[in-house]
């Protein structure tokens, strides 16, 4: 038997898993995660190491495999668990360990727990009151200074008593000696949400509610640790659900994580948990410092926090005995890292989960297609809400073509439709959002007349206009001049679609002069506490309409809002991206969801060009199940996941020559020990950007049956790319 080890993190170059020997007399004992004694190196020095999986097998030679030495501690720390999972990670998603241990552990920063420091009176008032007289006498200011200011207050921070009273530490260090002050230090960790309370509304759960909750119990109790897709729409009271189920897992002195979007990361959403969990919860989020999320990670360690609450990174708060991990809105990409390794938390979650005995419960209202494929191949568990909680309906839907309004001579952004709804709503004082959908690339073609798009023959993305004036794919590199007249219909309105926010909130100024209107997007929400403010103005009814980009749609309840504006709603359809209507479909429902969310029955108007496309149409009607049947169907038919699977290779490099020459070598290698009908390779094309900073960039697809095959192919390119001098110069990432 061998176990596969990773050597003690400290060393950077050392990346690579070896293989050791399992001594007879430890067999049944090591297991995955456990800390050994082993000898590396030429002088076989004995270092830490951690068990990270076994083998029966070896592709090195036997008889120079060095054997573990001893078991360094019995039981497997928290670290050694997400080592553990660093190593998958690096396995799947490929990079160093290195970078993989960076993502997963938390790591120190030189402003790590503030040290506080307090000097503190040790003598009663009468003392004291006669040493300060002694002091007096003696002519000693500094020190009467200092005892003076103890006996109105015994405790003082050391920060007001150096620079505030001007004491020094040799002042500081006499009285300490003479027994009148001690010196104190704390660690002291900075809980973000101390001191803030609420109450827990009181509810009774839907028959719906209950079912989920039941189902989870029960298999919770026999120890079944399962992994659960919680569909229910929006309002259906999913997070009353996660707080049902929490609290069993707490019941049990285990922990749970609370992934969430960090746009969706609102004070409304924190309080909901605070008034259930009082201090025992911790929230991360990217707005604070380094040093206080470590504080957070320290504290969870300690066993001082029951429930982690923060966006993807979370993840790995190194808790002692985690019993769930939630991930809320499960469909958002923000779940995917871009940066090595490229791990999606959904899998890593899944996966850290199975290592720890613990369930994980995936929640949404437009639930991803790879949760919906995987819940319907039987591998989750199936949870579904169809109802909202109270007595609110959905939102009446209607779709507006474009098209029709400009053949009509309305050139306006808003139709007419829209413009009288709106009209409507500020009479009656209610509210309105109006949601700018620029979420896809805007370098897209297409017709003002017939909306038709200029897409890939080859791989039915759109085409992205270059710089250079030629339309690109990005996913096979295909390329075609610019077309000046629409090929469907010979209109000669062909362009790019240019709008922003701000002109869209100048223009609404403009034709509703007596409106009080907000704005919400990257330039308005800068600085620490930007969105919140402009959403709590609006929730505080200061404005009527809300402007803005995907940011208004996410998790917000706004009850006064009754109409929800989407502008350009097929913008994103033409993403250069294989997701495009999986995308456009989450975003309309979701701000379809935002209106009518209190006791008035809300209304939404879509305004696009592809009235007719199903993403479009099935998001009006909130028809998840008809949206979910005619994409699988597409993702079958062009063999995109989660019917098939995806790994893209991006390469990167300051010469594009040898940029060139590397990607074809790669193909090459590729196709020389995968056949065609195991896998399909397309490319290298340019994506997205081709060149940033002087950097060209290339990317190859490759499409396969099997995962397991990709990961093949990644580990085998990884070593192939590592042994190869030529690739020196190039970067090569795997996503
Ligand atoms: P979701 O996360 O599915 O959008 P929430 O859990 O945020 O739904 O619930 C929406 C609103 O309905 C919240 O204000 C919540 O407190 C309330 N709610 C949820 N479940 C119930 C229930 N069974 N009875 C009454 N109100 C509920
Ligand atoms: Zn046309
Ligand atoms: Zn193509």
């Amino acid at each position: 038997m061998f176990a596969n080890i990773i050597v003690d993190i400290t060393h950077e170059k050392l990346d690579k898993i070896f293989q050791y020997k399992v001594p007879s007399r430890m067999e049944g004992e090591l297991s995955i995660g456990m800390e050994v004694w082993i000898p590396f190196g030429k002088g076989n020095r004995i270092t830490k190491g951690y068990v990270t999986g076994f083998s029966e097998h070896s592709d090195y030679d036997v008889s120079k495999i060095k054997e573990i030495q001893e078991i360094s501690k019995d039981g497997v720390a928290i670290e050694a668990k997400l080592i553990v999972l660093a190593a998958w990670m690096k396995e799947q998603y490929g990079g160093t360990m290195i970078q993989a241990l960076k993502t997963v552990l938390p790591i120190k920063q030189k402003e790590n727990a503030k040290v506080k420091r307090q000097v503190r009176l040790l003598l009663d008032k009468e003392a004291g009151e006669q040493r300060l007289a002694f002091y007096l006498e003696k002519n000693q200011r500094a020190r009467a200074r200092l005892l003076a200011a103890l006996l109105d207050h015994p405790v003082l921070d050391y920060e007001l008593v150096t620079k505030k009273l001007s004491i020094t530490m040799s002042v500081i260090r006499a009285l300490e000696e003479q027994k009148v002050i001690a010196l104190e230090s704390e660690q002291i960790y900075r809980n973000p949400v101390k001191g803030k309370t609420q109450q827990r509304k009181e509810i009774t759960f839907t028959p719906e509610q209950k079912h989920a909750i039941d189902t989870f119990r029960q298999d919770y109790e026999r120890q079944f640790y399962k992994t659960y897709l919680l569909y229910g729409v929006t309002g259906s009271g999913k997070t009353e659900v996660y707080m049902e189920m929490i609290q069993l897992v707490v019941s049990q002195g285990r922990q749970a994580i609370v992934l969430i979007p960090e746009i969706a990361l609102t004070y409304q959403t924190v309080m909901r948990f605070y008034s259930c969990f009082g201090d025992r919860v911790s929230i991360m989020n990217s707005r604070m410092s380094a040093g206080e999320r470590y504080d957070q990670m320290l504290r969870a360690k300690d066993g001082k926090v029951d429930v982690m609450i923060g966006p993807r990174s979370a993840l790995f708060t190194p808790l002692p005995n985690l019993g769930l991990i939630v991930i809320d809105e499960e469909h958002e990409n923000t779940y995917k890292s871009e940066q090595v390794p490229r791990y999606h938390a959904r899998e890593t979650a899944i996966q850290r989960a199975s290592m720890e005995q613990a369930s994980v419960v995936l929640g949404s209202a437009t639930p991803s297609m790879e949760a919906m494929y995987r819940a319907r191949q039987g591998n989750y568990t199936l949870l579904e809400m169809k109802n909202r909680s109270g007595m609110q309906k959905l939102a009446k839907v209607s779709i507006v073509d474009m098209r029709e309004e400009l053949k009509s001579g309305n050139r306006s952004i808003l139709s007419r439709k829209l413009q009288e709804m709106m009209e409507e709503r500020l009479k009656r004082k209610e509210q309105i959002l109006l949601f700018l959908n620029r979420r896809g690339y805007a370098g897209f073609l297409s017709c003002r007349e017939c909306g038709h798009v200029i897409k890939c023959p080859h791989c039915d993305v759109s085409l992205s206009l270059h710089r250079n004036g030629r339309l690109v794919c990005h996913y096979c590199g295909y390329e075609e001049p610019k077309a000046s007249a629409c090929p469907v219909c010979g209109s000669r309105h062909v362009g790019e679609f240019k709008a922003g926010t701000q002109q869209i909130e100048e223009m609404v100024k403009r034709r509703f002069p007596q409106a009080r209107t907000l704005r919400m997007d990257m330039d308005t929400t800068r600085g620490k506490d930007g969105h919140e403010k402009i959403l709590s103005a609006f929730a505080d009814k200061e404005a009527d309409i809300l402007v803005g980009t995907q940011m208004i749609v996410k998790g917000h309840d706004f009850s006064d809002v009754t109409l929800v504006g989407i502008l350009a709603a097929d913008m994103s359809l033409y993403a250069d991206d294989y997701r495009a209507g999986e995308r456009t479909f989450q975003l309309l429902t979701q701000a379809v969801g935002r209106s009518g969310r209190g006791d008035i029955e809300g209304e939404a108007v879509i305004q696009t060009y592809s009235p007719e496309h199903y993403a479009v149409e099935t998001a009006a009607a909130q028809d998840y199940e008809t949206f979910y049947a005619e994409e699988i169907q597409y993702r079958k038919w062009m063999g995109y996941p989660p019917a098939e699977n995806l790994l893209a290779v991006l390469a990167s490099g300051k010469e594009e020559a040898i940029l060139e020459i590397g990607c074809k070598y790669l193909k090459e290698f590729v196709t020389r020990f995968w056949g065609a009908g195991e896998i399909q390779i397309i490319g290298p094309a340019s994506p997205g950007i081709g060149k940033i900073n002087d950097v060209y960039r290339r990317v190859l697809y490759i499409k396969a049956k099997r995962y397991d095959t990709l990961v093949g192919i990644k580990n085998r390119l990884e070593q192939y790319i590592e042994v190869n001098s030529g690739f020196a110069k190039m970067r090569i990432q795997f996503d």
